[in-house]
């Protein structure tokens, strides 16, 4: 049986990357989509893909504009998603931003710490202030919110503003999972390491800059969206029903690593 068979998905950032693999598994798994993005093209192009790859049998997807950080366009997409599909079983909280002027806590500008924080750490906040009302409506569901593996490990090519506000995510998630267990709401984090989407290749915008970042890799590649989107399948799934307030860790051994192989 599907995974996620008769669910109601919302997945923010549903227009590229993680949020695009995970629109296109969940469908698959049996999920009817809301697909989040302020990209209102990138979500429908997403739609698109969904039912250009649906079987017979494959629940419906549709698209939605709103920006995450913005409390009013939260509130309409999580009202979207139950008028579209009627309840809310999955709310993953994806959407996030990687500016090119965050740097170390000297040189990075106010205005770029402000986006980042929030988009990835009050986006996170928006998402669950409308949308864990929604699953309780429902009767209860799960929570998946994209942190990152720089919330758990320095590096010395800085993101201040990146790294603390997935801090936060992890915190956050800590938090909501105490709060919500015994109303059948699960909260749980993931935390991708350096994925070869548009997010981080339009940071690492040359080999030398590439190269630097893979030889922290054991596995010595970059993961991909896909890879991402099966971990969130499960802690979006009832396979993950004993986890919450968990941080779930898919980085090709980034953070396991000391000294990585020649
Ligand atoms: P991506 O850039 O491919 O996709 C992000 C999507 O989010 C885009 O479609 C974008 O339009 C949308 N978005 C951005 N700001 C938004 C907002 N305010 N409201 C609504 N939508 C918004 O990125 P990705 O690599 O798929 O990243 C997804 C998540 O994974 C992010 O939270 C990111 O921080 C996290 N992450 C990425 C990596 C990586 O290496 N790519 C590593 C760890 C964590």
């Amino acid at each position: 049986m599907a995974r996620l068979e008769g669910k109601v998905a919302l997945i923010t950032g549903g227009g590229s990357g993680i949020g695009r693999e995970a629109s296109l598994l969940f469908a698959r798994e049996g999920a009817s989509v809301a697909v989040v993005d302020r990209d209102e093209a990138a979500a429908a192009e997403t739609v698109a893909l969904v039912a250009a790859a649906a079987g017979s049998k494959q629940a419906p997807a549709v698209a939605v504009t709103a920006d995450v950080a913005r409390a009013a366009d939260c509130e309409a997409m999580v009202a979207a998603a139950e008028q579209a599909f009627d309840r809310l079983d999955v709310l993953f909280n994806n959407a996030g931003v990687m500016l090119g002027a965050d740097d170390d806590a000297q040189t990075t500008d106010e205005a770029t710490w402000d986006t980042t924080m929030d988009v990835n750490a009050k986006g996170v906040f928006l998402g669950c202030k409308y949308g864990i009302p929604a699953l309780r409506r429902a009767g209860g569901g799960a929570v998946v919110n994209t942190a990152s593996f720089v919330a758990k490990v320095g590096a010395a090519t800085p993101q201040v503003a990146y790294t603390a506000s997935k801090g936060a995510v992890l915190a956050l998630t800590r938090e909501l999972a105490v709060i919500h267990a015994r109303e059948g709401i699960r909260v749980n984090a993931l935390c991708p390491g350096p994925l070869r989407t548009e997010l981080l290749m339009k940071v690492l915008d040359t080999e030398a800059k590439r190269s630097r970042r893979l030889v922290h890799i054991p596995m010595g590649r970059f993961g991909e969206a896909a890879e991402i989107a099966k971990a969130a399948l499960f802690l979006a799934s009832d396979d993950a029903s004993f986890m919450t307030g968990a941080e779930m860790v898919v980085d090709g051994g980034l953070t396991a690593a000391y000294v990585t192989p020649e």
